[in-house]
């Protein structure tokens, strides 16, 4: 019957293609709609347009602790579709891949666009029928299961099941503008509140604007709240115009945003956490000591960055034409502050504009982990960043898209 479908996907990124494609391989009559003109335009912006498409990590119990409390959920869809299978998956799509230091995954040839062409390929071999420009508007429901959807333009669709993969609220420019979680709640769905994360943050003082552009490895960040710290992180941050951003700060963005919600918090940063302060105090005498008819200004070659150096005299307020032989104790003092304890005050993040991810949505409890099957109606299904689960940066987001995408088109119940 035309019209009629085993499968409608809604979405056609990263968890909507993949689903969309396993389960035509298993015979279902599948449709793809995605509203966008072209699919996986999450994908193309990815990983910086380089798509870190996966973590290589084999152990899954490892890997499921970059999701935090809800990890666990994902246990049977990433040992179904682990990172190796992921890898397999894509170079059996002609994809070479690589896996740099960190173990993130990227394609060999730094092209995000190869992922989406090779996942559209895939499509097109195992002939799921694609529709763009195609907004999903309303789902229907009999009395107990999905029965079709109807477009924007008033086009309708029956299926015998629904997958819904719309992503979430993050960089809307892509088409994640939060129509699934219309969808899901219209059906009966919890949608556990939803923040950005993976966000940079907003910062009161107004020197980072002067220290735009500067990043920092291997530093440390402690949040503090009340003067009593929360958490602390080792890594890089890079200094913007409106704060700090970097993979680090990316990483404790969502526990900033939402300790925010109880006060204000304060990052504290630490420059050189290899030396503890005596040894940093002893490492300022003896530059100071070694290179006494310099200007203070002038001293810092491989230690510090010039354009931070401008600021950190400014903030200990020390002229910069100083002999460094004429620091006085309580100036060295100041210095050791700053580098060792700068104060930094959140104001705010990014918001969904520039979160890399979701967090929150649809809520698991209401979902099968085995099957990715909604629990109130038998032939729904979701996956992907609609789901109330969020990792790290690294490329654990699209093993999420990846793995439940995999899973949901794996397990959807086909006709005899
Ligand atoms: C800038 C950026 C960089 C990132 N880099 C990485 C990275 O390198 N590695 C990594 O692991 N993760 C990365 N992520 C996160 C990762 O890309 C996402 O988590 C992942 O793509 C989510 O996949 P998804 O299929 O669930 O959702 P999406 O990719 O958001 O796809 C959902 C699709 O549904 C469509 N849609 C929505 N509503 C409707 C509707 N009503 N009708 C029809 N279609 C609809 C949308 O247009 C969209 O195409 C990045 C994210 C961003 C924003």
């Amino acid at each position: 019957m035309k019209n009629q479908y085993d499968l409608i996907v809604i979405g056609g990124g990263a968890a909507g293609m993949v689903a969309a494609g396993i389960a035509s391989e298993r015979g279902a009559k599948v449709l793809l709609l995605e509203k966008n003109k072209e699919l996986g335009r999450k994908i193309l912006i990815s990983g910086h347009t380089r798509c870190n498409l996966t973590h290589d990590e084999s152990n899954i119990r490892e890997l499921i602790k970059a999701y935090g409390d809800n990890g666990a959920f994902l246990f049977s869809a990433l040992n179904n579709f682990p990172p190796q299978e992921i890898m397999n998956f894509f170079e059996n799509l002609g994809v070479k891949l690589k896996i740099e230091d960190d173990r993130r995954v990227f394609p060999r040839s730094d092209s995000s666009q190869e992922i989406v062409n090779s996942l559209i390929k895939y499509l097109k071999n195992n002939k799921v029928e694609i529709k763009t420009l195609a907004q999903v508007k309303n789902i229907f429901k009999d009395k107990t299961n999905i029965t079709g959807v109807e477009l924007e333009n008033g086009e309708l669709f029956n299926t015998t099941n629904l997958l819904i993969a719309t992503g979430g609220l993050s960089y809307p420019g892509t088409g994640s503008t939060g129509d699934g979680f219309k969808f899901a709640k219209n059906l009966g769905h919890t949608i556990t509140p939803t923040i950005p994360s993976l966000v940079p943050l907003k910062i009161k003082e107004t020197f980072v604007k002067d220290l735009q552009g500067l990043s920092f490895s291997d530093i440390e960040v402690s949040l503090y709240q009340n003067n009593k710290k929360i958490t602390k992180k080792i890594g890089d941050i890079l200094f913007t115009h409106f704060g700090i951003s970097g993979p680090m700060i990316l990483n404790l963005s969502k526990q900033v945003i939402t300790a925010r919600k109880n006060g204000n918090v304060e990052l504290r940063i630490n420059f050189k956490p290899k030396q503890n302060e005596k040894q940093l105090d002893l490492f300022l005498q003896k530059i100071f000591h070694d290179n006494g008819k310099k200007t203070i200004k002038n001293i810092w070659d491989n230690f510090l960055p010039s354009k931070f150096v401008g600021i950190m005299l400014d903030l200990a307020d020390i002229y910069p034409e100083k002999l460094a032989n004429s620091i006085s104790k309580e100036e060295r003092k100041k210095i050791l502050e700053i580098l060792h304890d700068l104060k930094l005050t959140v104001v705010g993040d990014m918001g969904f504009e520039q979160a890399i991810v979701t967090s929150g949505g649809v809520d698991l409890k209401e979902i099968d982990p085995k099957t990715m099957q909604s629990k109130l109606i038998d032939n729904l299904y979701f996956a992907g960043e609609i789901l109330d689960i969020d990792g790290i940066t690294g490329g654990y987001n699209l093993t999420v898209a990846w793995g439940t995408g995999y899973t949901a088109g794996n397990s959807l119940a086909l006709p005899l």
